[in-house]
Protein backbone atom coordinates (compact mmCIF):
# COMPACT_ATOMS: atom_id res chain seq x y z
CA UNK A 1 0.00 0.00 0.00
CA UNK A 2 1.82 3.42 -0.96
CA UNK A 3 1.11 5.73 1.89
CA UNK A 4 2.27 9.23 0.23
CA UNK A 5 -0.06 11.79 -1.16
CA UNK A 6 -0.73 12.48 -4.96
CA UNK A 7 -1.18 16.26 -5.95
CA UNK A 8 -3.80 17.08 -9.12
CA UNK A 9 -2.39 19.77 -11.43
CA UNK A 10 -4.58 22.14 -9.56
CA UNK A 11 -2.99 21.45 -6.56
CA UNK A 12 0.31 21.97 -8.30
CA UNK A 13 -0.43 25.24 -9.10
CA UNK A 14 -1.59 26.18 -5.89
CA UNK A 15 1.98 25.27 -4.57
CA UNK A 16 3.67 27.15 -6.92
CA UNK A 17 1.36 30.33 -5.99
CA UNK A 18 2.72 29.40 -2.13
CA UNK A 19 6.12 29.10 -2.91
CA UNK A 20 6.45 32.41 -4.26
CA UNK A 21 4.60 33.69 -1.85
CA UNK A 22 6.84 32.26 0.71
CA UNK A 23 9.83 33.40 -0.96
CA UNK A 24 8.74 37.13 -0.86
CA UNK A 25 7.56 37.06 2.49
CA UNK A 26 9.29 34.59 5.09
CA UNK A 27 12.20 37.22 6.39
CA UNK A 28 15.38 35.69 5.69
CA UNK A 29 16.33 36.19 9.24
CA UNK A 30 14.20 33.76 10.73
CA UNK A 31 16.09 31.12 12.13
CA UNK A 32 16.09 27.87 10.73
CA UNK A 33 15.80 24.83 13.33
CA UNK A 34 18.93 22.89 11.00
CA UNK A 35 20.69 26.02 11.29
CA UNK A 36 20.81 27.72 14.70
CA UNK A 37 18.54 27.69 17.73
CA UNK A 38 18.13 31.46 17.69
CA UNK A 39 14.90 32.92 20.32
CA UNK A 40 13.68 35.67 22.31
CA UNK A 41 11.76 38.65 21.11
CA UNK A 42 13.29 39.41 17.93
CA UNK A 43 12.45 36.18 16.63
CA UNK A 44 8.95 36.18 18.21
CA UNK A 45 8.58 39.89 16.24
CA UNK A 46 9.26 38.03 13.10
CA UNK A 47 7.34 35.37 13.43
CA UNK A 48 4.22 36.57 14.44
CA UNK A 49 4.57 38.86 11.29
CA UNK A 50 4.59 36.14 9.41
CA UNK A 51 1.75 35.00 11.08
CA UNK A 52 -0.28 37.92 10.43
CA UNK A 53 0.77 38.48 6.70
CA UNK A 54 -0.46 34.39 6.31
CA UNK A 55 -3.39 35.40 8.51
CA UNK A 56 -4.42 38.15 5.78
CA UNK A 57 -4.56 36.16 2.72
CA UNK A 58 -6.81 33.30 5.01
CA UNK A 59 -3.63 30.91 5.14
CA UNK A 60 -3.27 31.39 8.75
CA UNK A 61 -6.24 28.84 8.99
CA UNK A 62 -7.16 27.96 5.84
CA UNK A 63 -10.00 25.41 6.44
CA UNK A 64 -11.67 27.86 8.72
CA UNK A 65 -15.00 29.38 7.12
CA UNK A 66 -13.85 33.08 5.92
CA UNK A 67 -16.88 34.45 7.92
CA UNK A 68 -14.74 33.81 10.67
CA UNK A 69 -11.30 35.12 9.17
CA UNK A 70 -10.24 31.63 8.07
CA UNK A 71 -8.99 30.80 4.30
CA UNK A 72 -12.28 28.87 3.81
CA UNK A 73 -9.89 26.21 1.88
CA UNK A 74 -10.02 22.72 1.09
CA UNK A 75 -8.06 19.96 3.29
CA UNK A 76 -5.88 19.88 -0.27
CA UNK A 77 -5.15 23.37 -0.03
CA UNK A 78 -4.42 23.27 3.85
CA UNK A 79 -2.01 19.93 3.35
CA UNK A 80 0.39 21.90 0.67
CA UNK A 81 0.38 25.36 3.05
CA UNK A 82 1.69 23.14 5.63
CA UNK A 83 4.00 21.06 3.36
CA UNK A 84 5.58 24.59 2.41
CA UNK A 85 5.75 26.06 5.61
CA UNK A 86 7.62 22.83 6.96
CA UNK A 87 10.40 23.49 4.08
CA UNK A 88 11.26 26.83 5.96
CA UNK A 89 11.40 24.52 9.52
CA UNK A 90 7.99 26.94 10.51
CA UNK A 91 4.78 25.54 11.46
CA UNK A 92 1.41 27.02 10.98
CA UNK A 93 1.30 29.28 12.75
CA UNK A 94 4.82 29.92 13.24
CA UNK A 95 4.90 30.58 16.86
CA UNK A 96 3.36 28.90 20.27
CA UNK A 97 -0.49 29.82 19.77
CA UNK A 98 -2.86 27.06 21.36
CA UNK A 99 -6.03 29.63 20.05
CA UNK A 100 -6.39 28.51 16.24
CA UNK A 101 -5.66 24.48 16.73
CA UNK A 102 -7.22 24.22 19.92
CA UNK A 103 -9.38 27.02 21.91
CA UNK A 104 -10.75 28.64 18.75
CA UNK A 105 -11.86 24.93 17.26
CA UNK A 106 -13.66 24.62 20.62
CA UNK A 107 -15.76 28.09 20.10
CA UNK A 108 -16.76 26.63 16.48
CA UNK A 109 -18.37 23.69 17.94
CA UNK A 110 -19.83 25.38 21.16
CA UNK A 111 -19.82 29.28 20.83
CA UNK A 112 -22.44 31.54 20.26
CA UNK A 113 -22.94 33.47 16.63
CA UNK A 114 -22.21 36.40 18.66
CA UNK A 115 -19.13 34.54 20.51
CA UNK A 116 -17.53 33.15 16.88
CA UNK A 117 -18.07 36.92 15.63
CA UNK A 118 -16.19 38.41 18.65
CA UNK A 119 -13.20 36.19 18.96
CA UNK A 120 -12.75 33.88 16.01
CA UNK A 121 -11.33 36.44 13.36
CA UNK A 122 -8.76 37.79 15.61
CA UNK A 123 -7.50 34.62 16.45
CA UNK A 124 -7.80 33.19 12.54
CA UNK A 125 -5.80 36.37 11.15
CA UNK A 126 -3.22 35.74 13.90
CA UNK A 127 -4.16 39.06 15.22
CA UNK A 128 -3.97 38.07 18.77
CA UNK A 129 -2.27 35.15 20.47
CA UNK A 130 -3.99 32.74 23.23
CA UNK A 131 -2.68 30.22 26.57
CA UNK A 132 -4.78 27.85 27.45
CA UNK A 133 -5.61 27.51 31.25
CA UNK A 134 -6.43 24.20 32.06
CA UNK A 135 -3.60 22.54 34.69
CA UNK A 136 -3.56 23.61 38.21
CA UNK A 137 -1.73 22.20 41.51
CA UNK A 138 -4.55 19.97 41.89
CA UNK A 139 -5.72 19.12 38.53
CA UNK A 140 -3.29 17.79 35.85
CA UNK A 141 -4.15 14.44 34.43
CA UNK A 142 -7.61 14.76 36.16
CA UNK A 143 -8.30 18.11 34.73
CA UNK A 144 -12.29 17.87 35.57
CA UNK A 145 -10.69 18.21 39.50
CA UNK A 146 -10.02 22.14 38.62
CA UNK A 147 -11.06 24.68 41.68
CA UNK A 148 -10.57 27.90 40.11
CA UNK A 149 -13.84 29.21 40.98
CA UNK A 150 -15.80 31.73 38.74
CA UNK A 151 -18.82 33.21 40.45
CA UNK A 152 -21.76 35.22 38.79
CA UNK A 153 -21.92 38.43 39.67
CA UNK A 154 -24.13 41.04 37.43
CA UNK A 155 -23.74 40.73 34.14
CA UNK A 156 -19.82 39.26 35.04
CA UNK A 157 -17.96 36.30 37.15
CA UNK A 158 -15.33 37.08 39.08
CA UNK A 159 -12.41 34.47 39.26
CA UNK A 160 -10.23 33.54 41.75
CA UNK A 161 -7.25 31.02 41.66
CA UNK A 162 -4.13 29.42 40.42
CA UNK A 163 -3.14 27.88 36.90
CA UNK A 164 0.40 25.77 36.63
CA UNK A 165 2.48 24.72 33.58
CA UNK A 166 1.01 27.43 31.30
CA UNK A 167 2.18 29.38 28.63
CA UNK A 168 5.08 30.75 26.91
CA UNK A 169 7.29 33.89 27.39
CA UNK A 170 6.60 36.81 25.52
CA UNK A 171 2.70 37.25 26.90
CA UNK A 172 -0.55 36.16 24.95
CA UNK A 173 -3.78 38.31 24.31
CA UNK A 174 -6.13 35.75 25.87
CA UNK A 175 -6.04 33.03 28.07
CA UNK A 176 -8.83 30.34 27.41
CA UNK A 177 -9.69 28.94 31.02
CA UNK A 178 -11.66 25.79 32.82
CA UNK A 179 -13.00 26.55 36.06
CA UNK A 180 -15.55 25.50 38.64
CA UNK A 181 -18.91 27.55 38.04
CA UNK A 182 -20.76 25.77 40.87
CA UNK A 183 -18.88 24.09 44.00
CA UNK A 184 -21.88 21.47 44.91
CA UNK A 185 -22.61 20.41 41.09
CA UNK A 186 -21.87 16.64 40.21
CA UNK A 187 -18.22 16.19 38.65
CA UNK A 188 -18.28 17.45 34.50
CA UNK A 189 -21.48 19.16 35.50
CA UNK A 190 -19.97 21.68 37.94
CA UNK A 191 -17.71 23.62 34.92
CA UNK A 192 -17.27 26.81 33.04
CA UNK A 193 -14.87 27.81 30.24
CA UNK A 194 -13.94 31.29 29.40
CA UNK A 195 -12.43 33.20 27.15
CA UNK A 196 -10.03 36.12 29.23
CA UNK A 197 -8.75 39.18 28.19
CA UNK A 198 -5.61 38.40 29.92
CA UNK A 199 -4.64 42.37 30.56
CA UNK A 200 -7.76 42.38 32.99
CA UNK A 201 -6.91 43.76 36.52
CA UNK A 202 -6.10 40.80 39.04
CA UNK A 203 -4.19 38.50 36.56
CA UNK A 204 -0.39 38.14 37.31
CA UNK A 205 1.36 36.22 35.50
CA UNK A 206 4.67 34.98 36.99
CA UNK A 207 7.34 32.89 34.90
CA UNK A 208 8.25 28.98 36.62
CA UNK A 209 12.10 29.96 36.30
CA UNK A 210 13.36 26.85 37.27
CA UNK A 211 11.44 24.82 34.05
CA UNK A 212 12.41 25.49 30.48
CA UNK A 213 11.09 22.98 28.91
CA UNK A 214 13.44 23.75 25.39
CA UNK A 215 11.39 25.54 23.38
CA UNK A 216 13.48 27.16 20.52
CA UNK A 217 13.60 29.60 17.64
CA UNK A 218 11.50 31.99 19.07
CA UNK A 219 8.34 29.66 18.79
CA UNK A 220 8.31 30.16 22.47
CA UNK A 221 6.53 27.32 24.23
CA UNK A 222 9.53 26.67 26.18
CA UNK A 223 8.78 29.11 29.45
CA UNK A 224 5.94 27.76 31.45
CA UNK A 225 4.24 29.97 33.79
CA UNK A 226 2.08 30.06 37.10
CA UNK A 227 -0.74 32.40 36.77
CA UNK A 228 -3.22 33.92 39.63
CA UNK A 229 -6.67 35.45 39.13
CA UNK A 230 -7.41 37.71 42.08
CA UNK A 231 -10.84 38.94 41.84
CA UNK A 232 -11.00 38.79 37.76
CA UNK A 233 -13.91 40.87 36.40
CA UNK A 234 -14.46 38.97 33.28
CA UNK A 235 -17.83 39.51 31.20
CA UNK A 236 -20.64 36.62 31.29
CA UNK A 237 -20.54 37.36 27.41
CA UNK A 238 -16.98 35.44 27.77
CA UNK A 239 -18.34 32.22 28.83
CA UNK A 240 -18.46 29.48 26.16
CA UNK A 241 -21.21 26.95 25.97
CA UNK A 242 -23.07 27.80 29.19
CA UNK A 243 -22.70 27.37 32.56
CA UNK A 244 -21.69 24.09 33.76
CA UNK A 245 -20.78 23.19 30.58
CA UNK A 246 -17.75 23.59 30.63
CA UNK A 247 -16.56 19.73 30.61
CA UNK A 248 -18.62 19.61 26.83
CA UNK A 249 -16.27 22.47 25.54
CA UNK A 250 -12.97 20.89 27.03
CA UNK A 251 -14.00 17.40 25.08
CA UNK A 252 -13.27 19.18 21.83
CA UNK A 253 -9.65 20.76 22.35
CA UNK A 254 -8.79 17.37 24.75
CA UNK A 255 -9.60 15.58 21.65
CA UNK A 256 -7.46 17.67 19.20
CA UNK A 257 -4.70 17.81 22.03
CA UNK A 258 -4.68 14.56 22.50
CA UNK A 259 -3.07 13.32 19.50
CA UNK A 260 -6.74 14.35 17.44
CA UNK A 261 -4.79 17.32 15.76
CA UNK A 262 -1.41 17.23 15.34
CA UNK A 263 0.70 18.46 12.74
CA UNK A 264 2.09 16.36 9.34
CA UNK A 265 5.52 17.99 9.13
CA UNK A 266 8.55 16.64 8.95
CA UNK A 267 10.99 16.12 12.06
CA UNK A 268 13.54 18.58 11.36
CA UNK A 269 15.86 16.91 14.77
CA UNK A 270 16.37 13.85 12.25
CA UNK A 271 17.27 15.35 9.08
CA UNK A 272 20.03 17.66 10.77
CA UNK A 273 21.49 14.35 12.77
CA UNK A 274 21.66 12.72 9.18
CA UNK A 275 24.01 15.54 8.08
CA UNK A 276 25.65 16.06 10.79
CA UNK A 277 26.69 12.25 10.62
CA UNK A 278 27.39 12.57 7.02
CA UNK A 279 29.67 15.39 7.81
CA UNK A 280 31.47 14.48 10.86
CA UNK A 281 34.37 12.10 11.49
CA UNK A 282 35.22 9.38 13.71
CA UNK A 283 38.85 7.81 12.80
CA UNK A 284 39.04 9.68 9.63
CA UNK A 285 36.12 8.33 8.03
CA UNK A 286 32.48 10.06 8.21
CA UNK A 287 30.38 8.92 10.91
CA UNK A 288 27.67 7.08 8.30
CA UNK A 289 30.22 4.88 7.36
CA UNK A 290 30.48 2.95 10.83
CA UNK A 291 27.87 -0.03 10.52
CA UNK A 292 26.42 0.35 14.12
CA UNK A 293 25.54 4.37 13.28
CA UNK A 294 24.17 3.00 10.60
CA UNK A 295 22.06 1.09 12.51
CA UNK A 296 20.48 2.88 15.15
CA UNK A 297 20.19 6.23 12.39
CA UNK A 298 17.78 3.42 10.27
CA UNK A 299 16.06 2.78 14.08
CA UNK A 300 15.58 6.69 14.63
CA UNK A 301 14.38 7.08 10.79
CA UNK A 302 11.71 4.30 11.11
CA UNK A 303 9.67 5.75 14.07
CA UNK A 304 10.06 9.12 12.68
CA UNK A 305 8.18 7.76 9.64
CA UNK A 306 6.07 5.85 11.47
CA UNK A 307 4.85 8.55 13.69
CA UNK A 308 4.69 11.05 10.96
CA UNK A 309 2.54 8.41 9.11
CA UNK A 310 0.18 8.18 12.04
CA UNK A 311 -0.33 12.27 11.99
CA UNK A 312 -0.57 12.02 8.12
CA UNK A 313 -3.59 9.50 8.86
CA UNK A 314 -5.07 11.37 11.55
CA UNK A 315 -4.76 15.30 9.67
CA UNK A 316 -6.73 13.09 6.66
CA UNK A 317 -9.46 11.89 9.29
CA UNK A 318 -9.80 15.05 11.20
CA UNK A 319 -10.22 17.47 8.21
CA UNK A 320 -12.01 15.15 6.05
CA UNK A 321 -14.52 14.39 9.20
CA UNK A 322 -13.69 10.26 9.16
CA UNK A 323 -15.01 9.64 12.88
CA UNK A 324 -12.03 9.39 15.14
CA UNK A 325 -11.64 6.88 17.76
CA UNK A 326 -8.42 5.47 19.24
CA UNK A 327 -6.16 7.45 16.40
CA UNK A 328 -5.48 10.22 18.44
CA UNK A 329 -4.31 8.91 21.65
CA UNK A 330 -2.05 6.86 19.63
CA UNK A 331 -0.63 8.75 17.50
CA UNK A 332 0.26 11.13 20.56
CA UNK A 333 1.61 7.97 22.76
CA UNK A 334 3.51 6.52 19.86
CA UNK A 335 5.38 9.70 19.43
CA UNK A 336 5.83 10.56 23.25
CA UNK A 337 7.54 7.00 23.61
CA UNK A 338 9.08 7.30 20.26
CA UNK A 339 10.75 10.26 21.24
CA UNK A 340 12.73 8.57 24.23
CA UNK A 341 13.51 5.72 22.10
CA UNK A 342 15.11 8.81 19.56
CA UNK A 343 17.45 9.97 22.59
CA UNK A 344 18.61 6.50 22.84
CA UNK A 345 19.64 6.12 19.58
CA UNK A 346 21.08 9.25 19.71
CA UNK A 347 23.34 9.02 22.55
CA UNK A 348 24.52 5.81 21.29
CA UNK A 349 25.78 7.52 18.45
CA UNK A 350 26.83 10.46 19.30
CA UNK A 351 27.72 9.62 22.93
CA UNK A 352 28.94 13.27 25.11
CA UNK A 353 27.81 15.37 22.07
CA UNK A 354 24.85 14.60 22.71
CA UNK A 355 24.78 16.27 25.93
CA UNK A 356 26.75 19.39 24.90
CA UNK A 357 24.40 22.88 24.04
CA UNK A 358 27.06 24.31 22.45
CA UNK A 359 27.66 25.24 19.09
CA UNK A 360 31.60 24.34 18.55
CA UNK A 361 31.02 21.33 20.46
CA UNK A 362 27.27 20.26 21.06
CA UNK A 363 26.01 18.12 17.94
CA UNK A 364 23.81 20.10 15.14
CA UNK A 365 24.58 22.99 16.41
CA UNK A 366 22.88 21.90 20.22
CA UNK A 367 19.89 20.35 18.50
CA UNK A 368 20.85 17.05 19.93
CA UNK A 369 21.13 18.12 23.71
CA UNK A 370 18.10 20.02 23.76
CA UNK A 371 16.73 17.11 22.03
CA UNK A 372 17.47 14.69 25.05
CA UNK A 373 15.57 17.05 27.58
CA UNK A 374 12.36 18.29 25.71
CA UNK A 375 12.10 14.47 24.65
CA UNK A 376 11.63 13.71 28.31
CA UNK A 377 9.67 17.08 29.04
CA UNK A 378 6.96 15.77 25.74
CA UNK A 379 6.30 13.05 27.89
CA UNK A 380 3.73 15.30 29.92
CA UNK A 381 2.53 18.27 28.37
CA UNK A 382 -1.42 17.66 26.41
CA UNK A 383 -1.94 14.53 28.44
CA UNK A 384 0.51 12.40 29.64
CA UNK A 385 2.00 8.69 27.93
CA UNK A 386 0.09 7.00 30.85
CA UNK A 387 -3.32 8.74 30.16
CA UNK A 388 -3.45 8.21 26.36
CA UNK A 389 -3.22 4.75 27.25
CA UNK A 390 -6.16 5.26 29.74
CA UNK A 391 -8.40 6.75 26.51
CA UNK A 392 -6.87 4.58 24.20
CA UNK A 393 -8.23 1.51 26.08
CA UNK A 394 -11.63 3.32 26.60
CA UNK A 395 -11.84 3.67 23.30
CA UNK A 396 -10.67 0.40 22.14
CA UNK A 397 -13.75 -1.16 24.52
CA UNK A 398 -11.12 -2.70 26.94
CA UNK A 399 -11.14 0.13 29.16
CA UNK A 400 -14.96 0.76 29.90
CA UNK A 401 -18.13 -1.59 29.53
CA UNK A 402 -19.43 0.92 26.76
CA UNK A 403 -16.91 2.23 24.18
CA UNK A 404 -15.89 6.09 24.77
CA UNK A 405 -16.76 8.14 21.95
CA UNK A 406 -14.33 10.85 20.58
CA UNK A 407 -14.56 14.22 21.67
CA UNK A 408 -16.88 16.68 19.40
CA UNK A 409 -15.11 18.27 16.68
CA UNK A 410 -15.85 20.99 14.13
C1 LIG B 1 6.19 21.35 28.89
C2 LIG B 1 4.83 21.38 29.45
C3 LIG B 1 3.87 22.20 28.87
C4 LIG B 1 2.58 22.28 29.41
N1 LIG B 1 1.71 23.17 28.87
C5 LIG B 1 0.50 23.34 29.46
C6 LIG B 1 -0.38 24.36 29.00
O1 LIG B 1 -0.08 25.12 28.06
N2 LIG B 1 -1.59 24.50 29.63
C7 LIG B 1 -1.97 23.70 30.67
O2 LIG B 1 -3.06 23.87 31.17
N3 LIG B 1 -1.12 22.72 31.14
C8 LIG B 1 0.09 22.53 30.56
N4 LIG B 1 0.95 21.57 31.03
C9 LIG B 1 0.55 20.72 32.15
C10 LIG B 1 0.24 19.29 31.72
O3 LIG B 1 -0.99 19.25 31.02
C11 LIG B 1 0.22 18.42 32.97
O4 LIG B 1 1.55 18.39 33.47
C12 LIG B 1 -0.27 17.02 32.70
O5 LIG B 1 -1.62 17.03 32.36
C13 LIG B 1 -0.05 16.08 33.90
O6 LIG B 1 -0.49 16.64 35.06
P1 LIG B 1 0.44 16.69 36.38
O7 LIG B 1 1.74 17.27 35.99
O8 LIG B 1 -0.35 17.34 37.47
O9 LIG B 1 0.70 15.17 36.73
P2 LIG B 1 -0.28 14.19 37.51
O10 LIG B 1 -1.64 14.24 36.89
O11 LIG B 1 -0.18 14.45 38.97
O12 LIG B 1 0.35 12.78 37.17
C14 LIG B 1 1.50 12.27 37.88
C15 LIG B 1 1.85 10.91 37.30
O13 LIG B 1 0.74 10.00 37.50
C16 LIG B 1 0.34 9.43 36.26
N5 LIG B 1 -1.12 9.27 36.25
C17 LIG B 1 -2.05 10.18 36.65
N6 LIG B 1 -3.30 9.69 36.49
C18 LIG B 1 -3.17 8.44 35.97
C19 LIG B 1 -4.08 7.42 35.58
N7 LIG B 1 -5.41 7.58 35.67
N8 LIG B 1 -3.57 6.27 35.08
C20 LIG B 1 -2.23 6.07 34.97
N9 LIG B 1 -1.32 7.00 35.34
C21 LIG B 1 -1.76 8.17 35.82
C22 LIG B 1 0.78 10.42 35.19
O14 LIG B 1 0.99 9.79 33.94
C23 LIG B 1 2.09 10.96 35.79
O15 LIG B 1 3.15 10.08 35.48
C24 LIG B 1 2.24 21.47 30.52
C25 LIG B 1 3.19 20.61 31.09
C26 LIG B 1 4.46 20.57 30.57
C27 LIG B 1 5.48 19.66 31.22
Amino acid sequence: MDFEPRYTQEQEEFRQEVREWLKDNVSPDISHPADSAKSGPEQYDLRRDLGRRLGSKGWLWATAPEEYGGGGLSLDHAVVLEEEVDSYGLTIPPYYDSGGRLGGASIMVWGSEEQKQEFLPKIFRGEVRTWQLLTEPEAGSDVASVKTRAERNGDEYVINGQKVFVGSDLGCDYMWTLTCTDNEAPRHQNLGWFMIPADLPGITVQPMDLLIAGGESGAGSGVKNTVYFDNVRVPAFNLVGGENEGWKVATTHLELEHGSGGRIGRNWMVDNLFDYCRKTNRRGEPLTKDPDVRDRLIDIYMEAEVARLFNLRNYWMRHSKTNLTYEGPQASYFRKMSGLRMSTAILDILGPSALTHDETWGAGNGHMESHQRSAIVAIHPGGTADIQKVIMARRIGIGREVRERAGALA
